[in-house]
């Protein structure tokens, strides 16, 4: 391998490969249901049992306190086997790095208390007429006394059916536009939150998403997570690292599709000899093997960098984790329609995976904000200097 890795990182990475093995026994069976079915919640207890949902938590409040490159490490092994299952592991990450840095001891504590016994964290910010432009957002949240009380509905919203708390972003102040936007913690159970049906999707099957319901849902005041207004600053504390993320997950994906594309090269025969032999399959694995390699040295860098600079949320970070972003999802997208393409007919088999990979594929030029939004991020960059 090109790049060097610490002991700690070599042994993340394996208990990542170990959990994504054991996971590829029932993945096929896991994404042809919907939802949280019984395999699904064994997948996720084997990513539990590995400490892939708290990588990034420190050791002395009971996680893993690995680094940002471990992080990378196991999204990219458990990418190889499932995008959705790997973005888990990003997504509990992110939830960290948003309760950690609150403000309120209590808060902070009873996030992370629950965080520890193992409720799975639901962020609830994008809605049926609106997901860019979040200052259309209809959801309102008005202040009673020592409560908050929350109507509207959120849409897309991850691991709805499955979570334990819920993130809600509401307008608190309507005339202020984004900065209007403040952030609370509702947990599961509370009168008046509801959850929808688990959606069916084509990609991220493992991700379900469901609609999250809230009519006149009475928090306590002190649930308002950090100032009134400050909710998209609170979110993006966590969105570097999920945009890193996103490139990660697409990282695995390509790279596993291109395992199964390079095994079917060397056994499947046409013309008298293997596939691998035909010099256009050569030129075609050969394109993926450098492209991919390409976005491995970005997002290792940029991880590394992260890492080194305790930066994870400056322009510049957020600069390197929209370029990664997009740049390994497109890389995904063109590797594994090559890869289905390598398979020939039987790319089209579900049960030989690489279709689900593809379609995998496509959902991570959309995850963690389209790659358009990726663009605008650079674009705002480059025009600002
Ligand atoms: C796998 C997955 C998981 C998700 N999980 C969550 C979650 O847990 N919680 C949550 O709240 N949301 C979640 N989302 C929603 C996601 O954040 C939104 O999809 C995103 O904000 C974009 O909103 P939209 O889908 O409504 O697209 P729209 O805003 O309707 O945009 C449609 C398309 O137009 C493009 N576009 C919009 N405006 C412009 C412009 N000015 N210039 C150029 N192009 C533009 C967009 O990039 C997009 O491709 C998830 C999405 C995915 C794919």
């Amino acid at each position: 391998m090109l790049h060097s890795l610490t002991p700690a990182q070599i042994a993340i990475r394996d208990k990542a490969a170990g959990a994504a093995k054991h996971i590829a026994k029932t993945i096929d069976a896991i994404d042809k249901q919907t939802g949280h079915s019984k395999e699904w919640w064994n997948a996720l207890h084997a990513m539990e049992h590995a400490g892939l949902l708290r990588l990034y938590i420190p050791k002395e409040q009971g996680g893993e306190g690995c680094d940002v490159l471990s992080l990378v490490l196991a999204q990219e092994e458990m990418g190889k086997i499932d995008g959705g299952f790997s973005n888990i592991i990003s997504h509990e990450a992110c939830a960290y790095v948003i309760f950690t840095n609150l403000p309120d001891k209590k808060l902070r504590d009873h996030c992370l208390k629950r965080m520890s016994e193992g409720a799975l964290t639901c962020i609830a910010i994008t809605e049926p007429e609106t997901g860019t432009d979040l200052a259309g957002m209809k959801t309102e949240a008005r202040r009673d006394g020592d409560s908050w009380v929350i109507s509207g509905h959120k849409r897309v919203a991850s691991l709805a059916a499955a979570a334990g708390m819920y993130l809600v972003f509401a307008i608190t102040d309507r005339s202020k536009g984004t900065r209007g936007i403040s952030a609370f913690l509702v947990d599961q159970g509370t009168p008046g939150l509801s959850v929808g049906e688990v959606d069916e999707l084509m990609g991220y099957r493992q991700l379900p998403p469901a609609d999250v319901h809230l009519k006149d849902v009475r928090i306590p005041a002190s649930q308002l997570l950090g100032e009134e207004g400050n909710g998209l600053n609170i979110f993006a504390q966590a969105l570097n690292l999920g945009r890193l993320g996103g490139g990660t997950q697409a990282l695995g994906v390509a790279q596993g599709a291109f395992e199964l594309a390079l095994e079917h090269a060397k056994t499947r025969k046409t013309f008298g000899k293997p596939l691998i032999e035909h010099q256009a399959i050569q030129f075609s694995l050969s394109e993926m093997a450098i492209q991919i390699e390409a976005s491995r040295a970005m997002i290792y860098q940029v991880a590394r960098w992260m890492q080194e600079h305790g930066d994870l949320s400056s322009r510049e970070t957020g600069t390197y984790c929209a370029m990664v972003k997009s740049q390994a999802s497109d890389m995904a997208m063109k590797v594994t329609i090559d890869a289905v393409q390598i398979f020939g007919s039987y790319g089209n088999y579900r049960s030989r995976g690489v279709e689900r990979l593809m379609r995998d594929a496509k959902v991570t030029q959309l995850v963690d904000g389209p790659n358009e939004v990726m663009k605008m991020r650079i674009g705002h960059t480059l025009r600002r200097g």
